[in-house]
């Protein structure tokens, strides 16, 4: 048993609320402590290995292979690692996908689906095809709200808004490829791969450390680039054709990111089990959220609410303020919301055991009844 001042497992480590980088699985830190020092017996550590070298081509492998077993990822998508984050990615798509005849939809209904539109813009034409900005992006747009444009280049959307805490259950209803940002949901449940043209994610929340991202594209996409006329860098193929090693990569990024998707095929088996502890957990935030009238959901409508990433907030910020300072001394840590929403945000990632879900519900009966 664990009480809020001992966390779930035999360590001293808090429970870790933080919305990225994020809480990593205890036994893929463990590993990595021993990798650092010697990994696969080879006298080296896992930062000490030649890119090119066969212990790397071990791990690249093995990344790959793991990513594309435990994600279900068809055989026409190509796995790519970059630098840069998600961040580099929302210039490197316009560049590669929008050609100056075309318009390219995006869904604003977030801080980084917003930042995305503003990078577009800079190198095409873009049309925002819904939004929700006006209110404070509690909710997403509705079908009907939204306005499409025939023979778009592609859709671009995020299906989880990290700061706010909607996450998309459907797919916008369009016939143009759909580019998704899924840096703060991928895989915290199945892909259905057949909606999607280019699916990126950067790890520091669900797969791994920050600086780099993931990027699942589909080839007939991929084919749409330019060739030879990108820096080499923000160039999709070169990334293909040269196994996301052009340069030097961030070997220690591809190798935890393997080791975190291993975790997920140890731990739970696959993506349905991973979805249904993801749905128990936020479920007990939720029940305690809609339960009181003391906190507040940001976002009100079951459909759209994120199994990662929960924001609310007390009757006043004064309490927000207490609330965050008390629940750290209780090893509840990071619990602050963005400061674009204030209030309070628990993003319970993949990692985040459901013991440390319990013990925030705890928390937050206690601190309701001492200050409502
Ligand atoms: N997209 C989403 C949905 C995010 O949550 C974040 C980071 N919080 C980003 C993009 C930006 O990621 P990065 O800092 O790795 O560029």
């Amino acid at each position: 048993m664990t009480t809020a001042t001992t966390p779930a497992t035999a360590t001293d480590r808090a429970f870790n609320f933080s919305a990225g980088p994020a809480v990593l699985p205890e036994p893929v830190i463990q590993q990595a402590k021993n990798d650092l020092w010697n990994v696969f017996g080879s006298g080296m550590g896992v930062c000490e290995l030649s890119h090119r070298g066969p212990e790397y081509d071990r791990i690249l492998e093995e990344a790959l292979a793991i990513t594309r077993e435990v994600g279900k990822v068809p055989d026409n998508f190509h796995i790519l690692f970059m630098q840069g984050g998600a961040t580099l990615q929302t210039a490197m798509i316009p560049m590669s996908f929008l050609p100056k005849d075309k318009t390219a939809d995006y869904f604003d209904t977030g801080k980084w689906a917003h930042d995305a539109v503003a990078e577009a813009a800079k190198i095409g034409k873009v049309n925002v095809c819904g939004i929700t900005r006006d209110e404070n992006y509690c909710r997403l747009p509705a079908e009907s709200e939204t306005n499409y444009t025939p023979g778009a280049a592609y859709c671009f959307f995020v299906s989880n808004n990290t700061i706010y805490g909607t996450q998309f259950n459907r797919f916008p209803n369009t016939d143009a490829p759909l580019v998704c940002d899924m840096s703060s949901d991928i895989y915290c449940r199945p892909i259905e791969w057949n909606k999607y043209a280019f699916v990126y994610a950067s790890l520091q929340k669900n797969l791994g450390p920050s600086g780099q991202a993931c990027i699942m594209v589909e080839d007939s996409f991929l084919q749409k680039a330019p060739d030879d006329t990108l820096p080499k860098l923000m160039d999709y193929k070169v990334a293909q054709k040269k196994q996301s090693r052009y340069n030097t990569p961030n070997t220690f990024a591809v190798y935890l990111m393997g080791q975190v998707v291993k975790w997920i095929k140890d731990e739970f088996g696959g993506l349905e089990q991973v979805e249904q502890y993801n749905k128990e957990k936020a479920a007990l935030l939720y029940d305690m959220l809609d339960n009181s009238s003391f906190y507040t959901a940001h976002v009100t409508n079951p459909d759209e609410r994120s199994l990662m990433n929960i924001p609310f907030r007390t009757t006043s910020e004064a309490l927000d303020e207490k609330f965050i300072v008390e629940a750290d001394k209780q090893n509840l840590k990071t619990l602050a919301g963005h400061r674009s929403i204030g209030g309070m945000r628990a993003s319970i990632y993949n990692a985040m055991p459901i013991e440390g879900v319990k013990q925030l519900v705890e928390f937050m009966k206690n601190f309701e009844s001492e200050n409502a």
